[in-house]
């Protein structure tokens, strides 16, 4: 399917000379394993090597790049000394100094008597010029090719700039001329050069603007990517509307039970979400809406009280949450919601014997159970619903759009409602879900109390232990979460088990401790532990980010708060809000800390409101990282960034309603081109369920 002209690009990555076995590995770890996914590994970097005054004249610290004669080789005395080798450019000379290099590359590289081109960095020691390990040293007619500004590419480990330079070289020496996708227009409007000019500047800067998302090349590429992603979501979105759905209208018995025996009213933003999502019901079209509230804003009612009208029509309907102890919570809370009705609700974990779990598959398949709440265990194919035709994912941002399809394509005929409690800045949210429609519960529920949120150093723990001590003997409950430290678990783990035994040297039996490495089931145990009140202090890694429900736990500590990104940082704050009492939060930060590592803490002193906490991650951090983790679901751009080329987005958008209007099957040469642009960057699924009719 994929277009010939990409074949080149889309060959293993260690089929680049060079790379061999020893590499292969790393370089896909770095880059990805396709040949295209070198041209798309970025420099962030130049390093100037135009610097070549004579050596008398030059400065000390600079990277210096000249032609020098060799004159003598000095061997180390012993191996722990430097071997150096003496030179001159004819205006002072200069001593190269190596540790731990095998003699013979040296003689071979720097032979006495000969002239060689060489750059690094200069080095005035002890009254001499001096430079240890220069980066290049070649043959003096070839000083052009290293006296120029150098990209730097971001590295791992055991791969060197200069081999990444070599592959990156050879990976643009396959790039075809594409057929210009973009319309005449937007080359003009954005002064844009051709895709393959774009990639060949920016892997050839000239100086660091080149680099910059606001550089005509990176934008160029930004573009098409965005292009790409609002081109395939749009097909995406146009073929589930064109599939065909159930319309629900219920008899509003139920939904007036459930209505009346709320112990509150629904907030206007609750009744607005509830009326958008009714109106996608009575259509006889599929559903595919996101839901975003904030955590708290209360979802699960809404979520409840939109599955109603399905029930009223004797029609079954599930709700998928991403963690066995948030299906249980789900479970107890709307059971508690339906409990003045005859509304059968069951609960699928992996954690019920093969006999309960074969009574609940009966159940199902008799349409003896109205809700079924589980994890994506429900989608396993020994679950059978007599008839299923509404599904609710309160997913936490842990699905992916291809893994929504997937999913959707299970129930045939199923409504889709996606909730998630991640505030999402606009412009991720036409990135990451533009294939759906969506509505915003963009309020608390009134009386809700404002956390207090304060900011200390870490040196004040002591402190923060004794007002800990005087809450949890008035009934308090507290998280104490501990950071991620580096990459490294391990370590991780290391520092929460510490503080977990300190704590417990203070408080005693009621410190519980969760980490990221415990079984499912001990982590249950102890989350079960600390809602009963058994435990009352629970000191966690950031697992607990997910929605736990504890309404006595009002307190929590969360320590270098400093190295958590604000996304994380509010869905941690979020477990306290839940409370009967007013939370507070204490963030301890440790040093060194950066500016921006301040400026996310004064954010979270300063405000609670998620959404404008989301648009501030995206401005501090950029479209690529935000919520941190890789997993996220997100659309991970490699070439666009999210904090600075909204503008494109826009663009892009309109630019996709042109085409949709006027090609909407690709036909037209433009569209043919655009074929190719949707397969570059991977939009296989969408071009798979569109193209493919
Ligand atoms: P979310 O899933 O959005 O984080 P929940 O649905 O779990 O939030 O609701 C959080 C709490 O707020 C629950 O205890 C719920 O009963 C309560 N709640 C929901 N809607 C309202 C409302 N309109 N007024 C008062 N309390 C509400
Ligand atoms: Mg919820």
């Amino acid at each position: 399917m994929r277009p010939n002209i990409l074949y080149p690009l889309f060959a293993p990555i260690d089929t680049l000379k060079g790379i061999g076995l020893k590499y292969g590995k790393l370089i896909k770890n770095l880059c990805g394993d396709k040949v295209v996914d070198m041209l798309f590994h970025l420099p962030v970097n130049l390093i100037d090597r135009t610097y070549t005054p004579p050596l008398k004249n030059a400065v000390d610290g600079r990277i210096w790049t000249g032609i020098v004669t060799i004159t003598e080789h000095q061997k180390p005395a012993t191996r722990k000394h430097p071997y150096r080798i003496y030179c001159t450019d004819g205006t002072a000379e200069l001593v190269l100094v190596f540790f731990k290099v095998y003699e013979d590359s040296l003689a071979k590289n720097y032979p006495i008597g000969e002239k060689r081109a060489i750059s690094g960095k200069l080095e005035y020691f002890n009254g001499m010029w001096q430079m240890s390990h220069p980066d290049y040293v070649v043959l003096p007619e070839n000083l052009k090719t290293i006296a120029c500004q150098e990209p730097v590419y971001p590295l791992t480990a055991g791969i060197t700039n200069k081999m990444v330079l070599k592959l990156r070289e050879e990976a643009l020496s396959r790039l075809p001329d594409f057929p210009e996708w973009l319309a005449p227009n937007s080359l003009q409007t954005l002064e844009y050069i051709s895709f393959k000019q774009a990639l060949e500047k920016i892997h050839h800067p000239n100086n660091l603007a080149d680099l910059l998302p606001s550089s005509t090349a990176r934008r160029r590429l930004a573009y098409d990517e965005i292009l790409s992603n609002q081109l395939a979501l749009a097909f995406i979105r146009q073929k589930v509307k064109q599939q065909k759905g159930r319309a629900f209208k219920g008899n509003n018995s139920l939904y007036q039970k459930v209505l009346d025996s709320l112990p509150f009213s629904l907030t206007k933003a609750q009744e607005n979400a509830l009326a958008e999502i009714s109106a996608d019901q009575n259509e006889p079209y599929k559903m595919l809406r996101l839901l975003q509230g904030d955590v708290g804003s209360g979802k699960t009612v809404v979520a409840l009280l939109s599955m109603l009208k399905v029930i009223e029509e004797g029609v079954q309907t599930a709700l998928m949450a991403p963690t066995e102890i948030l299906a249980k919570q789900h479970y107890e809370s709307i059971t508690e919601l339906c409990k003045n009705t005859d509304i059968k609700i069951g609960l699928l974990t992996g954690k019920l014997r093969p006999k309960e779990k074969r009574e609940i598959y009966a159940k199902l398949a008799a349409g003896e159970i109205n809700i079924l709440i589980g994890t994506h265990a429900l989608f396993t194919d020994s679950v059978k619903f007599k008839d299923l035709g509404y599904v609710v994912i309160d997913e936490q941002h842990r699905f992916g759009v291809n893994q929504r399809l997937s999913l959707s394509a299970k129930g045939e005929m199923c409504d889709v409602l996606v909730m998630t409690a991640t505030p999402i800045p606009r412009s991720l949210l036409l990135t990451a879900y533009g294939d759906m429609d969506y509505s915003k519960i963009g309020e608390l529920p009134a009386g809700r109390k404002p956390t207090q949120t304060v900011v200390m150093n870490v040196n004040k723990i002591p402190d923060v232990i004794s007002g800990l001590k005087r809450k949890l003997e008035q009934g308090t409950r507290a998280y104490w979460v501990c950071p991620l430290v580096e990459e490294s678990e391990k370590s991780d783990l290391a520092a929460a088990t510490e503080r977990y035994e300190m704590l417990k040297k203070e408080f005693g039996d009621v410190v519980g401790l969760v980490h990221g490495k415990m079984k499912e089931a001990e982590k249950d145990a102890v989350m079960e532990e600390f809602k009963l009140g058994k435990k009352t202090l629970l000191v966690a890694t950031t697992v607990i980010e997910v929605g736990v429900n504890v309404p006595e736990a009002t307190i929590m500590v969360i320590e270098h708060a400093e190295r958590f990104g604000l996304a994380q940082l509010h869905q941690l704050r979020g477990r306290i809000k839940r409370g009967y009492d007013a939370g507070s939060c204490v963030l301890l930060y440790g040093y060194p800390i950066s500016a921006e590592g301040r400026e996310r803490l004064e954010i979270m002193k300063r405000t609670e409101d998620g959404f404008y906490i989301a648009e501030k991650d995206l401005e501090l951090r950029g479209g690529g990282e935000i919520l941190g983790t890789r997993q996220s679901g997100f659309t991970q751009f490699k070439l666009a960034d999210m904090s600075c080329h909204t503008d494109l987005l826009i663009k892009a958008r309109d630019d996709v309603q042109e085409i949709l209007k006027t090609d909407s099957k690709l036909e037209t040469e433009r569209g043919k081109a655009l074929k190719i642009l949707l397969y570059l960057f991977e939009q296989n699924e969408a071009v798979k369920t569109y193209l493919a009719g």
